[in-house]
């Protein structure tokens, strides 16, 4: 969206450009948390690519990337089709990991990707029991916001964190915060790992029979075509990228975001990374683009602010080994998100 957005305001430095998506827009996870727990409405989080596009002067293909021909220098599509380019940006982030690491149940939600997720959640209000696995902050958040579901049911969660325990990336100190609010809001964690055995789900030594849905918040897996293409990637499958999101096999094929793997220095797969990536990865795509070298590199804070909403108008804040609580910190999440959005909404010709 940094690159469509940067178009706009300066020029398509190319020829042509072609956006390849499955939707018309994208939605913004860090909101759908908020959208369960009835603090926003199915729709709000949505960003129209196809508008973006339209004021960028980009031609849309509503397809999925499903592997790319690097001798050829094509995109292929799932539909079939070839699209050719001088340059390639992938940014098509993470896919889901559960059925790789629980085998398939008919009970099991990947919360990626994350529309399907929203459209399956949609019809389980009869869920009582629900089990969320993944003890990052998506998986809390998913937690908090399904103890608290807009439609009011009673709903029982259990928080599967794996056997890294709860926010194994936080500090100590937001981590003390968000048990103590687990326990407040009688949401049970499990430090296991989740295992579904003959039906049933469990976790270290405790069997959970009676879930009727599992919501999966493993984290990003990589897909499989970018390997299958040749593309040089990390012994997890994400493209291997410089410190200019460029791979490091084909310099005129660049990518950002959770499909991403910089290979000069660790960069989590997270949001935010993905967001202030976006702007150097627009310079760099600029200057590839009048045959020029990149110049631009990505270098995360030392710390960065992230807001974990409690589903119950309160939101934990963590920063570095500093971390509070409040309805104040839920504002600034609303505020930040909304201003994010606002931007783009904006630049679409919608507001
Ligand atoms: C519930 C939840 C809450 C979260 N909250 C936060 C938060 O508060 N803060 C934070 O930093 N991170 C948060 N995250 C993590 C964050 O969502 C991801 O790290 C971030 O979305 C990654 O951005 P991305 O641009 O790489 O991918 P995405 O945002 O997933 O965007 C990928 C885009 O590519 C499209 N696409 C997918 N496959 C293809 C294909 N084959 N061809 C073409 N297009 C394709 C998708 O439709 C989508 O438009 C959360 C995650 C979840 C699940």
């Amino acid at each position: 969206m940094a690159v469509l957005a940067d178009w706009i305001r300066g020029g398509i430095p190319a020829e042509t450009a072609t956006l390849v998506t499955p939707y018309p827009t994208l939605r913004y996870s860090g909101m759908v948390p908020g959208w369960i727990s009835g603090q926003y409405s199915r729709d709000d989080g949505l960003v129209d690519l196809a508008a973006l596009a339209k004021r960028a002067g980009v031609k849309l293909v509503l397809d999925r990337c499903d592997g790319l021909d690097l001798d050829q220098h094509s995109v292929r599509t799932a539909s079939g089709a070839e699209i050719t380019f001088d340059i390639c940006s992938i940014d098509t982030g993470g896919v889901g990991r559960a059925s790789h690491i629980l085998g398939d149940d008919p009970r099991i939600i990947d919360v990626r990707p994350i529309d399907r997720f929203v459209d399956q959640i949609e019809g389980m209000d009869a869920a009582k029991h629900i089990a969320v696995v993944g003890g990052g902050a998506g998986g809390v958040e998913l937690a908090f916001g399904l103890r608290n579901r807009g439609d009011g049911a009673l709903t029982m969660v259990t928080l599967i964190t794996g056997k890294e325990g709860l926010l194994p990336r936080f500090g100590n100190s937001v981590r003390r915060r968000v048990s103590a609010e687990l326990s407040r809001q009688g949401i049970t964690a499990v430090e296991a790992d989740a295992e579904i055995r003959g039906k049933v789900l469990s976790a270290g030594a405790a069997a959970l029979p009676d879930i009727d849905l599992i919501v999966a918040a493993m984290g990003s897996g990589a897909p499989q075509w970018p390997e299958e293409s040749g593309l040089a990637c990390d012994p997890n499958g994400f493209i291997a990228v410089d410190q200019y999101q460029r791979s490091i096999s084909h310099p005129y094929v660049f990518a950002v975001g959770d499909v991403a793997s910089r290979q000069d220095r660790h960069v989590p797969h997270s949001g935010v990374h993905a967001v202030f990536a976006g702007p150097i990865l627009a310079d760099n795509l600029r200057a590839a683009a009048a045959g020029l070298p990149p110049t631009k590199s990505y270098v995360p804070r030392i710390a960065n602010l992230y807001l974990i909403s409690t589903g119950r108008g309160e939101a934990i804040a963590s920063f570095g080994a500093f971390s509070a609580q409040g309805q104040w910190a839920a504002k600034l999440k609303h505020w930040i998100d909304t201003r994010w959005l606002t931007q783009y909404a904006r630049l679409s010709g919608a507001k």
